[in-house]
């Protein structure tokens, strides 16, 4: 007999047929002898429902009230899941975040899992009961409701198979498996059976929204093996697991792209010691993140310098630079919010040179000009503009022959 932690995403649960298959599933499991703790997600499209109603009636609305209120997504469906699961025969008990006691930092909107009391969780299962837990959403020290983040539900599921050592952290969705790159995009992409946790969390990371980014790094901190796979097909899915080291590692495990960036850059700054810092500084006590940065050889002791950012914080960046410039003297601001970031992925690269040139040779055969190039040990990114992100996309997919097991 084993615990596994269930996780199933907002299509999934999507409609009351939907949830009345989860409730098979869940209990087929538990006949099977398994004990089973589930997490879900708010029904499809709920969560963008809840955030839309709020701008409707505040443009910046306090964090602490938007997540009182985007945590009822989350509570509708474990009450619904529940009361399912009840009506055929099941024991269950729904608990909300708070209720578990997942407790959180207080950063309203993107809090931090700091602790799990799993006493009334493991009570439950020992009475034989399935128990159902509100992904996404936990409390802080004085008990504000507060969520993880978009696709938070994936982190609440992992979390929880970490604390109660479960055997396996099951996530179900639409799609069967982590693919090559996203089959919405790459018809062709193929299903990975496995992939390590340091390339899922860059692919996550560089924008697959398959896993919320925090999932795989508490899957990969607390070794938890952690399973992708479909809620309508059977299958074994996608395994992202520790790298084992007498497997042979594909060069590159698949492409991961991102619309959400914006690039702002600054001409003509003088080029003195100092300079990065006074331009970021600024930036950074916005708390805007800035993700890849340029900055040209000086020429004529002055140089330019181009960083990216959110596209969300595209125009209070643009603010902030334009301020800057004027205080150093630079010539010009501009920027792009029409930009995208391509990224090919795998641990195989380590030990591959040539990977970056036939990545360019690709981009230039479809005529694709790169503005920013940055890379790792196991990644390289390119932004080029939006238009052809989905070209670049297949274009690369193709050149490294990843339909192709
Ligand atoms: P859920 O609501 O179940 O959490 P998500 O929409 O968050 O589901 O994540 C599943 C989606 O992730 C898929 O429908 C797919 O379009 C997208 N996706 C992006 N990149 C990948 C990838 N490399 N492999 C599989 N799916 C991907
Ligand atoms: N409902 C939340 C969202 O849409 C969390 C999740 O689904 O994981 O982002
Ligand atoms: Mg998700």
């Amino acid at each position: 007999m084993s615990l596994i932690v269930q996780k199933y995403g907002g299509t999934s649960v999507g409609s009351v047929e939907r949830i009345k298959e989860v409730a098979k599933k869940v209990i087929d499991f538990r006949n099977q002898g398994h004990d089973v703790v589930v997490v879900v997600s708010a029904m499809s499209g709920e969560t963008n429902r809840l955030i839309d109603l709020a701008k409707q009636l505040n443009d910046r609305p306090r964090g602490r009230e938007l997540d009182v209120l985007l945590s009822t997504g989350e509570q509708v469906t474990i009450a619904l899941l529940s009361m399912t699961l009840q009506q055929m025969g099941m024991a269950a008990t729904s608990y909300t975040g708070s209720q578990v006691r997942i407790l959180t930092d207080n950063a309203h909107n993107k809090a931090r899992i700091v602790e799990i009391d799993d006493k009334n969780i493991r009570a439950d299962l020992k009475q034989g009961k399935v128990v159902v837990v509100a992904g996404f959403q936990g409390c802080d020290d004085n008990g504000n409701i507060t969520t993880l983040g978009r696709g938070g539900s994936d982190t609440t599921a992992v979390a929880l198979a970490a604390a109660l050592n479960a055997d396996e952290c099951q996530i179900y969705t639409d799609v069967d498996g982590v693919y090559t790159t996203d089959p919405r995009v790459v018809p062709e992409a193929r299903r990975l059976d496995h992939i390590t946790f340091e390339e899922m969390l860059e692919m996550a990371s560089l924008g697959a929204k398959v896993l919320q980014i925090r999932s795989v790094e508490f899957a990969s901190k607390y070794n938890v093996p952690l399973r992708v796979l479909s809620s309508f097909t059977e299958g074994g899915g996608t395994l992202i697991a520790a790298e084992d080291p007498l497997m042979e590692q594909a060069l590159i495990s698949g492409i991961a792209f991102n619309r959400d960036e914006a690039k702002l850059t600054i001409l003509g700054v003088p080029d003195h010691p100092g300079v990065a810092s006074q331009i970021l500084g600024p930036i950074a006590a916005e708390n805007i993140e800035v993700d890849m940065i340029i900055q040209n050889t000086g020429h004529d002791a002055t140089t330019d310098f181009t960083f990216t950012v959110h596209r969300n914080d595209y125009q209070s960046a643009l603010t902030i630079l334009q301020q800057t410039a004027d205080k150093l003297g630079a010539r010009e601001v501009n920027g792009d919010e029409h930009i995208a970031k391509i990224s090919v992925v795998g641990v195989g690269m380590r030990s591959h040179a040539g990977i970056a040139n036939s990545m360019f040779t690709a981009l230039a055969d479809e005529n694709i000009n790169i503005s920013m190039i940055s890379t790792s040990e196991i990644k390289i990114s390119v932004v080029v503009d939006e238009k052809y992100l989905e070209l670049g996309v297949r274009a690369l997919h193709k050149a490294f022959n990843l339909e192709q097991a």
